[in-house]
């Protein structure tokens, strides 16, 4: 009898980090059912010959709560091997949808701010959380592993009250039946946005929320062994906060979002995993999502987020003369000092030098040899001091280039790679956010080819488990390894081609079009027994589970 699929000739590495063999891979319905030499024939075969064949990777931070409706192959996340989601991230999500009218557009607007603007409540078949779970499943490619989200809860339960004051007795009690029902449906934990987190989040609905009722209903998740997860992560560090507090009280897995380096507090990232540290010693299960890239900020001399804020920038930028005040060696001067000093303060970024600013686009045809250059670059070509080659160049250039600067957080390389490497961090892509500015949909990839095969930072079998295996584990999956009765996610990828494409050329935002590109290196990628992606291509198949009781492994 033939398998119904089998992955020959590939290189097994099976996800728990231990060392890659030959074998062949073999799949029947939605399970792997032998992995070893010569396994029979299959009625559709993979050769995998000179690649690798691993688990499928686990994106550990999204927002595709409305993106699956809109792209159910699992774009762009499932391009580059990516066979799990989860969802519902920072207590934002479009379900449940509050029925009253005025707190429908509260939600409406807080997703367009956190998410973006493509979020459309028209595009909404559902009421409730199970219409929402019932109207994703079976429609698509990945699984999807959905947290019930606070603000949308709270907004369901307290109506206009949820954006005004705490919640009395009786309605924490509703809200935790209704995350009690989430959970029985088939929600993986609890999310939220405590007061105190990003600004973006400020004034949402579960920042009015007391920490006692965030524990109360993170507590309800961690009877079914679910977790929770919140954001403003760095208020861990903060006991002023109260948040340590309330993570001691909260008795599920603890997953804080974003760690990352910001602007002037490098030291906080050694801090942040030494404090995990301790904490998971303490018997607290707590994670960061590290997001494996350094951030970017694009600008344009309409907003010039680098100089913003500067005296002499404010004085200048809006006078009918900036081009003549910029050709003035005494105000280039005064810039630089002004951006010196403030460098690393709370609204600037650091400085990391002229290298890290690069003119990504430029207007005048003899000015495009210098274009994808960096500024120390362009000074050594045009043989001028890096202040003068960036405000030249700006200037010949009518000031209409439109340049990037790298480091805006996760500046510092190395302390990258130790966030990335941390038993602390989860890998996440935070896709469905941000789509102009945030371009983190390879970071599996990324972590495969740019930190693995260009930095060396680990070998490819603990690269592997960090998408895969470790994952799993801490979100507590049935997933994440290549074995005989796991479920079948499972990639098929050249480790010396596989890329992310976003690290050699930036898109412009997050369209159809880059959503559908498929990363050099990914041959197949399988999920539950069916092959969603083949040589670049997603086949209509929607194979993925939307439920916990079918993707935990504590049912
Ligand atoms: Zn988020």
């Amino acid at each position: 009898m033939a398998h119904d699929l089998v992955i020959r000739n590939g290189t097994v590495i099976d996800g728990t980090g231990s060392p890659g063999f030959q074998a062949d891979v073999a799949v029947e319905g939605e399970k792997i059912t032998a992995i070893g030499k010569n396994l029979g024939p299959g009625k559709k075969e993979i050769d995998a010959k000179g690649h690798v064949v691993a688990p499928g990777f686990i994106d550990s931070h999204t927002h595709m709560d409305a993106f699956v409706v809109q792209y159910p192959h699992g774009n762009p996340v499932v391009n580059h091997g990516v066979t799990t989601i989860i969802i519902g991230d920072c207590g934002a999500s479009c379900a449940p949808v509050p029925q009253k009218a005025e707190p429908r557009q509260v939600l409406v607007q807080y997703l367009r701010r956190v998410l973006d603007k493509y979020v459309d409540d028209k595009d909404w078949k559902w009421n409730t959380y199970a219409d929402y779970l019932n109207y994703i499943e079976g429609k698509i490619a990945v699984n999807v592993a959905p947290l019930m989200p606070h603000s949308p809860v709270r907004l369901t339960v307290m109506g206009e009250a949820a954006y005004a004051r705490e919640a009395n007795p009786e309605e924490v009690d509703a809200m935790k039946k209704m995350v009690r029902e989430g959970m029985e449906l088939g929600a993986i934990g609890f999310s939220t946005s405590p007061r105190g987190g990003p600004a973006i989040h400020a004034g949402t609905p579960s920042t009015f929320a007391t920490h006692d009722e965030i524990i109360q209903l993170a507590n309800v998740a961690a009877e079914f062994n679910g977790c929770f997860q919140f954001n403003g992560f760095q208020m861990m560090l903060q006991p002023d906060s109260g948040v340590p507090a309330m993570l001691e009280k909260i008795r599920a897995t603890q997953i804080g979002n974003e760690f990352r380096q910001r602007p002037g507090e490098k030291a906080n990232a050694s801090k942040a995993i030494a404090f995990m540290e301790q904490a998971q010693k303490r018997g607290q299960d707590i994670y960061g999502v590290v997001i494996p890239y350094t951030h970017i900020r694009r600008f344009t001399v309409n907003d010039c987020f680098f100089l913003n804020g500067l005296p002499t920038w404010e004085a200048i930028k809006n006078s009918a003369d900036l081009r003549q005040q910029l050709q003035n060696k005494d105000i280039r001067r005064k810039l630089e000092e002004e951006r010196i000093a403030a460098a690393g303060k709370p609204e600037f970024p650091e400085w990391h030098g002229w290298r890290r600013v690069v003119f990504e686009h430029i207007e005048k045809p003899e000015l495009k040899k210098l274009e994808q250059r960096n500024v120390e670059e362009i000074a050594r070509i045009t043989e001028k001091a890096p202040v003068d080659a960036f405000f030249d160049t700006w200037l010949e250039d009518d000031l209409r280039s439109r340049c990037v600067y790298y480091g805006l957080a996760n500046a510092h390389q190395e302390l990258l790679g130790e966030m990335i490497k941390s038993d602390t961090g989860l890998i996440g892509t935070d896709v469905g956010a941000h789509l102009d500015r945030f371009f983190w949909h390879g970071a599996p990839t990324k972590v495969l080819g740019h930190w693995r095969r260009e930095k060396n930072l680990f070998g490819l079998e603990e690269a592997v488990h960090k998408l895969t295996g470790f994952p799993a584990e801490k979100l507590r999956l049935n997933r994440g390894l290549l074995k005989e009765g796991m479920p079948a996610d499972i990639t098929v990828f050249d480790a010396d081609k596989i890329d992310d494409l976003v690290s050699k050329q930036l898109p412009d935002i997050i369209d159809a079009q880059e959503v559908m590109r498929h990363p050099p290196g990914m041959k197949a990628v399988v999920v539950n027994g069916a092959t969603v992606v083949e040589e670049g291509h997603c086949n209509d198949v929607f194979p993925g589970k939307v439920r916990r009781q079918q993707l935990s492994k504590a049912n």
